[in-house]
């Protein structure tokens, strides 16, 4: 199958929704290009007016198991039928339970795990961060610059990706220091990359902690292990094992903020494996439900101790969301994490043939179906070519290929864990076309 545009973009009808939704719907949304969601199947969409896409985005990594898989579809309209809610926080129902002992049982750190259910991937660190502060008593967080944690007054005090995302909140949760991420490609200020992990490693003990932080009162350090809106990018490999060692120093806690990352999409169940790090507490999200609202935050038993009332929420953990999560997890178990890791190789490895052929990609990065194509006016400066990238991610559109960007000047790539071989090799061919015309 190819993408197929029978329309001019945006067709007839996308044009009077886009209309309408410019006079009623939020102006803070932040839509590349004009695409109006008819149905899915799979990693293709159609838009309203019939036109066909391939779609490389899994709606911003969370269709896990492509769009409406008939297992997931069956699960959520059985339990439908059951009941649509009945508040887990105040009542008990089987799958809660049995989807909280399966992410304990999945989760790095030998079942030794309790669950908190949430909505979204800002309600799983929202939890994380109060669970930080009611464990440890301390009142400092730490956070990575271009980290991206979510929305909310908390998860948007550690979130330190676009100035935008910021711009007349303050003031923010207080006592939140941010570090400068190891970023391989565009370190911070040039620090040769032999010595990236040392550096940033050192700076946090030897002037962070002895400056602004004192470790005695940092409740904990949340990381992305990949970063996801900062533009995919992966630290070195030793970096998380000497930032958890010198967490563990301090008695600071480790959260890792699996998002974007976990549920498969890097290869591994959950990103934070590659680095062979455990972490005290991991969210997730997007993902965990193939497409429905949950998010989880799910910490060591011993930590999850707080006492009844101290943290809950009405919808957190809705049955039919976790009819799916159940079944996507048994999804991603059954081949599709194998399958995030062989398709992703593939398709890295397509891109970075790509990359030898235009100058103004200067990296190809990622792991598993996390991949970022970075996009600059010079491959020796490294300059971040935005508007370039803006216009590649349109014109993919237009060629019936959906990216989205990330970062400064990347193209991200996030598609569905049911990608085939066929799919990638029609995306790379596309894509290839679109850098040729562009
Ligand atoms: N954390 C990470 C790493 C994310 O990528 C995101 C969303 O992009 C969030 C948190 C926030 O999730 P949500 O939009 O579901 O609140």
């Amino acid at each position: 199958m190819r993408p197929e545009i029978k329309t001019e973009l945006p067709g007839p009808k996308a044009r009077e929704v886009i209309e309408r939704d410019g006079r009623y719907v939020s102006p803070a949304y932040t839509r590349s290009y004009p695409f109006v969601m008819g149905r899915g199947q799979g990693s293709w969409v159609w838009d309203i007016d019939g036109n066909r896409f391939l779609d490389m985005t899994a709606g911003i990594a969370v269709t896990t198991t492509g769009h409406s898989h008939p297992e997931i579809v069956r699960v959520i309209s059985e339990q439908a039928s059951k009941f649509l809610h009945m508040a887990g926080a105040d009542f008990y129902y089987e799958n809660q339970t049995l989807l909280a002992e399966k992410l304990a049982e999945i989760a790095p750190g030998a079942k030794n795990r309790r669950v908190f259910f949430a909505n979204s991937g800002t309600e799983a660190n929202e939890a994380a961060l109060k669970l930080a502060r009611y464990h440890t008593k301390r009142p400092i967080y730490l956070a990575f610059y271009r980290a991206f944690h979510g929305r909310s007054f908390g998860s948007l005090s550690l979130t330190a990706s676009k100035a935008v995302q910021r711009r007349y909140y303050a003031p923010m949760v207080p006592q939140v220091v941010h570090i400068p991420f190891p970023d391989p490609y565009r370190p911070p200020f040039g620090i040769p990359a032999e010595k990236l992990t040392d550096t940033i490693i050192d700076f946090i003990e030897n002037t962070v902690f002895k400056t602004v932080a004192p470790p005695e009162d940092v409740a904990a350090f949340i990381v992305e292990p990949i970063q996801g809106e900062g533009g995919y990018v992966v630290p070195p490999s030793d970096f998380y094992p000497k930032l958890y060692d010198l967490l563990k120093k301090y008695d600071i806690l480790f959260i890792d903020d699996e998002v974007q990352a976990g549920m498969g999409r890097t290869g591994k169940m959950f990103a934070i494996e590659h680095f062979g790090v455990i972490p005290d507490v991991l969210t997730v999200a997007k993902g965990i439900a193939s497409g429905l609202p949950l998010g989880a935050a799910i910490a060591k038993t011993s930590l999850m101790n707080w006492e009844p009332g101290s943290h809950s929420s009405t919808f957190g953990g809705n049955p039919v969301a976790i009819a799916a999560a159940l079944k996507t997890i048994e999804l991603l178990e059954n081949g599709l994490v194998e399958n995030a890791e062989k398709m992703g190789n593939l398709l890295k490895n397509g891109l970075k043939e790509i990359q030898k052929k235009f100058e103004f990609v200067g990296d190809v990065r990622g792991l598993g179906l996390m991949i970022g194509v970075d996009i600059v006016k010079d491959r020796e400066t490294r300059e971040p070519d935005t508007k370039l990238r803006d216009r590649i991610v349109y014109r993919c559109f237009e060629k019936g290929l959906l990216v989205l960007g990330a970062g400064e000047s990347v193209v991200r790539w996030s598609p569905s864990l049911v990608i085939t071989e066929e799919e990638v090799n029609v995306a790379l061919e596309i894509f290839e076309d679109v850098l040729k015309s562009i």
